[in-house]
C-alpha cells in the first residue's frame, strides 16, 4: 500500500505535511522515475486556485529540472483541462497541483499519465519506492531542464468539447443556465463554454478564489443553497455546480430540487447506452440504477474497484461507451478518460436538447433505490481474513444469488445487495446496503452486520 499517494493522489494541509520539501522531492522522484524510460521527458504542469499553488509549483517544478526533465507551466486549469493537454499535446506526463474540494488550507499534487489518464497505483508506488528511497539521478549542469509557460490549454479544452457535442442543436434551445463555479479553476472555463453553446448564464462565485469565499467547495446541498434558490427564481432551465478543481458536476433540475450524483451517472448511462448497447463502467459501491438502465438498453455494466483511475483503466482496456462515480465524476470516452464536469455540462445540454424535455423529467425516470449505510470496527491486519471467511460463508449462503469480491465482498440477494467494504485508512468495514424498499435495505444490512461481525469475533 502507498504511504503518500492516497485515493485522490497526495493531500495535505498547507506548510504542515504538504509542504515545499515534500514537494520539491516528490518532483526529483518523478522526473527519475520518468528518466528511466525517457530521454527528455517534458511534463505539463497545472494548478486549482488555492493561495499555496504558486510555492509548491516552483517546488516541484525544480526537483523536475535538476532531474533533467522540460516543464510546461499550463497556469490554474481545471484537472480535466491539464489532462486533456497531456494527451493532446503528447507530453510525457502531467501534474495538477490541487485539493479537490477539500478546505481551503490543503492543497495536493495529483500524476498524469501520458495518455491523459490518472496515475495508476503501479506508477504511484514506484514514484513513492524513489521518494523514500532518496535514489535520485540529478544529472549534469549541462542537462538542467527548461521552464516554459503556455496560454493555450483552456482554449485547446473548451474547442475539444464544442467539437464532441451537437453544438448547433444546443445553441437553437437558448438555454438559461445558473452556474456555480465554487471559485474553483471551474470558473475560467465554464462560463466561456457555456457562452459558446448560446447559453444565458447566470453567473454565482464564478471568479476562482483560492479562500474560497462563496461556499465549501464540496457540491453538497448545504453549501449549494444560493444556487438552489436562484434556478427557480430565474426561471432557468438548470444549476450546476463545480467542485474545486472541477472535475465534478452536481446539477440541479429547474425546479430547485437538488440532483444526487447516482442519478446524473444513471442519466449519463442511459443516453450513452441508448442506440447500441455498449459497456458501461462504475465502482461497486454505486447504485443499482445504473445497473437497470444500462440493461434497460441491451447494454452491459462492469463494476471495479472504487477509484475513478480504475474506473477509466477498465473503461480503455474494454472500449467503454461511459463510465463514471456516484459523485459527480462523469466520464466520457468520445472526449477524454478522466472525470470532467464542463464535459457533463455540455452533454446535460445536448441530452435536453435532443429529448426536448425537461431535466427533471428525465431525473423522474431513473430507478429510485434506498440506500442504508452502516459500519463495524475490525483492526487493519484482520481484514483480508474476514473478508475470505465472509466470501466463503456467503457462497454457501441460500439467499445470496451472487458474491462479487471486486473491492470488499458484495453480496446480490433476491431485493437487493449489500456490500461489506475495509476502509483504506481507518480500522472499520464499511456496510452499504440497497433495496427498493427502505426498512428491507435498512434489514439486509444489519443482518450481515451481525454476520460480519461473528466472522471477525472469531479471526
Ligand atoms: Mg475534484
Amino acid at each position: 500500500m502507498t504511504r503518500l499517494f492516497g485515493t485522490n493522489g497526495i493531500r495535505g494541509v498547507v506548510n504542515q505535511d504538504m509542504n515545499c520539501d515534500l514537494a520539491l522531492n516528490i518532483g526529483k522522484a518523478w522526473g527519475t522515475y520518468l528518466r528511466k524510460t525517457l530521454k527528455r521527458p517534458k511534463i505539463a504542469i497545472g494548478t486549482d486556485a488555492r493561495l499555496s499553488n504558486d510555492m509548491l509549483k516552483n517546488s516541484i517544478s525544480a526537483g523536475l529540472l535538476c532531474t533533467g526533465c522540460d516543464v510546461v507551466d499550463v497556469g490554474i486549469v481545471p484537472t480535466p483541462t491539464l489532462q486533456y493537454t497531456v494527451r493532446e499535446k503528447g507530453y510525457d506526463s502531467g501534474v495538477i497541483i490541487t485539493a479537490s474540494h477539500n478546505p481551503p488550507k490543503f492543497n495536493g499534487i495529483k500524476g498524469v499519465a501520458r495518455d491523459g489518464t490518472e496515475f495508476s497505483k503501479d506508477i504511484e508506488e514506484e514514484i513513492e519506492k524513489l521518494y523514500f528511497e532518496k535514489k535520485f539521478n540529478v544529472v549534469g549542469w549541462k542537462e538542467v531542464g527548461k521552464f516554459t509557460t503556455w496560454d493555450g490549454a483552456i482554449d485547446l479544452y473548451i474547442k475539444g468539447i464544442l467539437n464532441t457535442v451537437d453544438t448547433s442543436l444546443i445553441k437553437n434551445k437558448k438555454f438559461h443556465v445558473v452556474l456555480d463555479c465554487g471559485n474553483g479553476a471551474g470558473g475560467l472555463v465554464a462560463p466561456i463554454l457555456l457562452e459558446k453553446l448560446g447559453c444565458k448564464v447566470t453567473e454565482l462565485n464564478c471568479i476562482p478564489d483560492g479562500t474560497f469565499p462563496g461556499h465549501n467547495s464540496e457540491p453538497l446541498p448545504e453549501n449549494l443553497t444560493e444556487l438552489i434558490s436562484k434556478v427557480p427564481k430565474v426561471k432557468a432551465d438548470f444549476g450546476v455546480a463545480q467542485d474545486g478543481d472541477a472535475d465534478r458536476a452536481i446539477f440541479v433540475d429547474e425546479k430547485g430540487i437538488y440532483i444526487w450524483g447516482d442519478k446524473t451517472l444513471a442519466l449519463g448511462a442511459k443516453y450513452a447506452t441508448k442506440k447500441n448497447g455498449g459497456i458501461a463502467v462504475t465502482p461497486v459501491t454505486t447504485s443499482s440504477c445504473f445497473d437497470d438502465v444500462v440493461s434497460e438498453n441491451n447494454g452491459t455494466v462492469i463494476h471495479t474497484a472504487v477509484g475513478s483511475p480504475i474506473v477509466a483503466r477498465v473503461m480503455i482496456q474494454n472500449n467503454s461507451v461511459f463510465g463514471g462515480e456516484e459523485n459527480g465524476g462523469l466520464i466520457f470516452p468520445e472526449m477524454q478518460y478522466c472525470r470532467d464536469s464542463a464535459m457533463s455540462i455540455a452533454k446535460i445540454l445536448e441530452i435536453l436538447a435532443k429529448e426536448n424535455r425537461r431535466l427533471s423529467e428525465l431525473i423522474d425516470e431513473i430507478p429510485k433505490y434506498e440506500v442504508y449505510k452502516t459500519k463495524m470496527p475490525c483492526p487493519h491486519d484482520k481484514k483480508e481474513l474476514v473478508m475470505k471467511k465472509l466470501a466463503d460463508q456467503t457462497k454457501k449462503d441460500e439467499s445470496v444469488l451472487k458474491v462479487d469480491e471486486t473491492d470488499g465482498v458484495k453480496l446480490y440477494l433476491n431485493d437487493g445487495w449489500v456490500l461489506m467494504r475495509p476502509s483504506g485508512t481507518e480500522p472499520i468495514f464499511r456496510v452499504y446496503a440497497e433495496s427498493k424498499d427502505k426498512s428491507k435495505a435498512e434489514n439486509i444490512a444489519i443482518t450481515y452486520k451481525k454476520i460480519t461481525e461473528k466472522i471477525i469475533a472469531s479471526a
